[in-house]
């Protein structure tokens, strides 16, 4: 065995490699029955099941700013982090009463310039996002409102002014829509690599998470893991189990591949 301190090791750029808790990933928090090919819609009832799961577990959930706050600490033991995709409104309808019903929070990822569009980057169903005043009623709830672009756009192999407009300008829009600083940042289908990463860094993020990847798992690549509509408790501890197992299997000794 070998000791590595709570806040992980470095990453081959020497930047830290963050030892954080788990950090989960939804959509669409929806009773709707409408075809769902994406497999981006978890029933209100199944995400009331999971945050009881996580309480029975002794653990609370909380956005990523908070829980990274909290790793700075070194207090972020017990959390795990919530986090909600794309900026739909049935996060104001269907999650936020659960979150608050389990006195938990979360991130909701805004694409900032579709703001009361539609989602329109992939093939459908076609669902509906937050407007302005409904992003600043997710932060008056006590979530925080983070930023997933201007577009919902490829950022792995963009070119600068794209990766400067799609990261840096959705934090000027989102800022100025919520009067307040905008810490973090999401990469479109998880997609990132180090020109993306360090557009994040350079456009004022103070951290950003990706989906599935576990490297280099520093502060602006931050491993997160689908939660699927049908996942019940039996995947859903699989995969707090397997978090804890990667996160070993990191900070191992000697590369990682
Ligand atoms: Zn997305």
């Amino acid at each position: 065995m070998t000791a590595t301190s709570s806040r992980g090791a470095q990453t081959p750029e020497g930047r830290e490699r963050l030892r954080v808790p788990p950090v989960l990933m939804y959509h669409s928090i929806s009773p709707s029955a409408l075809p769902d090919p994406h497999r981006v819609r978890v029933h209100p009832h199944r995400l009331d099941r999971h945050l009881r799961l996580l309480r029975r577990l002794g653990l609370r959930g909380v956005s990523l700013a908070e829980l990274v706050r909290a790793h700075d600490r070194g207090t972020a033991a017990g959390l795990v982090g919530l986090t909600f995709d794309d900026g739909y409104t049935d996060f104001l309808e269907h999650a936020a009463p659960v979150l608050a019903r389990h006195g938990m929070t979360g991130t909701v990822y805004v694409v900032a310039g579709r703001l009361a569009g539609r989602n329109e980057w992939d093939d459908g169903p076609r669902l509906d996002l937050l407007d302005a005043g409904g992003v600043r009623a997710v932060a008056a709830a006590g979530h925080e409102v983070g930023s997933h672009t201007l577009h919902h756009v490829h950022l792995r192999g963009a070119d600068p002014a794209v990766l400067a407009d799609e990261v840096g300008g959705s934090r000027r829009v989102l800022e100025e829509v919520l009067q307040a600083p905008v810490p973090g940042f999401a990469y479109p289908w998880g997609e990132f690599d180090a020109a993306a990463a360090e557009a994040a860094r350079a456009a004022g993020y103070d951290h950003a998470c990706v989906t599935g990847d576990y490297l280099p798992g520093d502060r602006f690549t931050i491993p997160r893991f689908y939660v699927a509509p049908g996942d019940g408790a039996p995947q859903l501890l699989a995969k707090l189990a397997r978090h804890s197992w990667r996160m070993r299997g990191v900070e191992a000794p000697g590369p990682v591949r």
